[in-house]
């Protein structure tokens, strides 16, 4: 029996993997459970899966805990987010918080020896050296749970020590993938919250629409994989069966292929190296017929191009793209920008905030106030 610390219970991936805690009872236990704000899915998932602790970071006013609760203890605010992964003894921590939020939860995670099943991919995007160098140190490697970073994972098992030469990062290309750039600039919400393959949370979604969110990747498979920038290639693959792959020296080349369901990257993290069933449907090559591979364009979809200069410019550029990216997707979520201001807005926040360090948490926090302000000020017409 494993027992297991959710941060960001009620996500997307956060209710998948109470999906196969669901699924498996004799094998999982649950230790503490978190959100933001949604108290309603909270105490649903406490009723259901009795851990000892849970936590709303930003509870709503006037909360009342339910009276058949009492067995479990409730904190709010950061302070009870950072019980819930240093302090509540668990055998494993899934950080499924959405944004640089999940960044303080896998250090504390860390810090106190946990193992992190990691879906938050802005934790490494900002605090990349910092995460690796604690989880090295910890002697708990991160285990994946995004799908591109688990299939490498899953490939790299076979490879008996060889380092690969390259790294092929497949991409759905989002619901505008042949879309001209006209049309993607004027993209309305609804639109770019239809993604084609995945049902996701909404910040994702909208990443995956503008391909920041395969930005975000590259860095991530950088830190993951220590493999540099130039040597993580992206395909266009609108089916998302392949859901990546390595290259080798003697040119092979091993993929992880399978139906497009994070319950499969989540389990695999939670059993790791075990395999169990994830009460999903099954992969029909012959069915599929037949699977499509294309060059993503750099012109319609600049994210690519500015993640692999952030890598290259180092210090905090990958924060400040992180940043500003944050800012403009919540801001065109709430309908105050057009999708393509997003673009705009990440790429003249980077040229604003060049060479800014990213020596210490406190430098990386520093960055993304920075990269925020400096959208919400461009918005507001100041800058
Ligand atoms: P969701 O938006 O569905 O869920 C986010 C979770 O984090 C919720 O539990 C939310 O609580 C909580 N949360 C939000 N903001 C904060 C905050 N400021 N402090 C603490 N908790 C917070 O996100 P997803 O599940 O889609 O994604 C989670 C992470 O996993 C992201 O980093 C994403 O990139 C990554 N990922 C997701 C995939 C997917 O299929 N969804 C695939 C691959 C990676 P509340 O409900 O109360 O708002
Ligand atoms: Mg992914």
């Amino acid at each position: 029996m494993q027992s297991i610390t959710i941060l960001g219970s009620t996500g997307s991936i956060g209710t998948q993997c109470l999906q196969l805690v669901r699924l498996h009872p004799d094998r999982f236990r649950v230790a503490a459970l978190t959100c933001n704000r949604n108290a309603e899915l909270l105490f649903a998932q406490v009723r259901e899966f009795r851990p000892g602790f849970a936590c709303l970071v930003s509870p709503p006013e006037h909360l009342v805990i339910p009276e058949d609760l009492s067995f479990c203890q409730f904190a709010f605010g950061q302070d009870g987010l950072h019980t819930a992964a240093r302090d509540i003894p668990a055998d494993m921590v899934l950080v499924s918080i959405v944004g640089i939020a999940g960044l303080a939860g896998v250090l504390d995670a860390l810090n106190a020896g946990r193992q992190v099943l990691l879906a938050n991919k802005e934790a490494l995007v900002t605090g990349g050296h910092l995460v690796t160098e604690l989880a090295g140190k910890a002697g708990k490697p991160l285990l994946p749970v995004d799908s591109e970073h688990s299939a490498i994972f899953q490939c790299l098992q076979g490879a008996a020590g060889n380092k690969p030469v390259s790294l092929l990062l497949t991409a759905s290309g989002g619901p505008f993938r042949t879309w001209p750039r006209e049309r993607i600039d004027r993209a309305t919400r609804a639109e770019a919250l239809n993604h084609p393959n995945w049902s996701m949370g909404a910040k994702i979604t909208v990443d995956s629409a503008s391909m920041f969110n395969k930005g975000l990747e590259i860095m991530e498979a950088r830190w993951l994989f220590d493999m540099p920038g130039e040597k993580i290639r992206v395909v266009v693959h609108p089916q998302s069966i392949v859901h990546s792959a390595v290259e080798f020296a003697d040119g092979a080349v091993i993929a992880q292929l399978g139906v497009p369901d994070m319950r499969v990257p989540i389990a695999y993290a939670m059993t790791y190296p075990e395999r169990v069933a994830t009460g999903g449907e099954r992969l029909d090559l012959i069915r599929l017929a037949s699977l499509t591979f294309e060059e993503s364009d750099p012109v319609r979809f600049p994210s690519l191009r500015l993640a692999k200069e952030c890598l290259n410019a180092g210090g905090a550029a990958c924060t400040v793209f992180n940043g500003a990216n944050e800012a403009a997707v919540a801001a065109f979520l709430r309908d105050e920008i057009p999708f393509g201001a997003i673009f705009t807005l990440v790429e003249d926040a980077l040229s604003a905030l060049p060479g800014l360090p990213a020596d210490s948490i406190d430098d990386i926090y520093e960055a993304d106030r920075r990269a925020r302000r400096f959208v919400a000020e461009r918005m507001k017409g100041t800058q």
